[in-house]
C-alpha cells in the first residue's frame, strides 16, 4: 500500500457501522500521488507524496 515519503501517511482502518449496528471492517485510503520531485543534487526522482504535503509545498515538483 502506498505511503507518503514525507509524512509517512498511509491507509488507516476502522469499522463500518450499519443502521442495525452490524460492524464490518473498513479501510480508508489516503490521497497519495506518484509525483516526480526535484532532488537536492538537481536531479529528478519519482516519489509517493500525499496531497496535503504537495499542497503545503514540502516537495518541489519537477517540470515535465
Ligand atoms: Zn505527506
Amino acid at each position: 500500500m502506498a505511503r507518503c515519503a514525507i509524512c509517512d501517511k498511509g491507509a488507516h482502518f476502522g469499522n463500518n457501522v450499519s443502521h442495525s449496528h452490524r460492524r464490518s471492517n473498513k479501510m480508508w485510503k489516503s490521497n497519495i500521488k506518484s509525483v516526480r520531485v526535484k532532488t537536492t543534487d538537481g536531479g529528478n526522482k519519482r516519489m509517493y507524496v500525499c496531497t496535503s504535503c504537495l499542497r503545503s509545498g514540502k516537495v518541489e515538483r519537477a517540470a515535465i
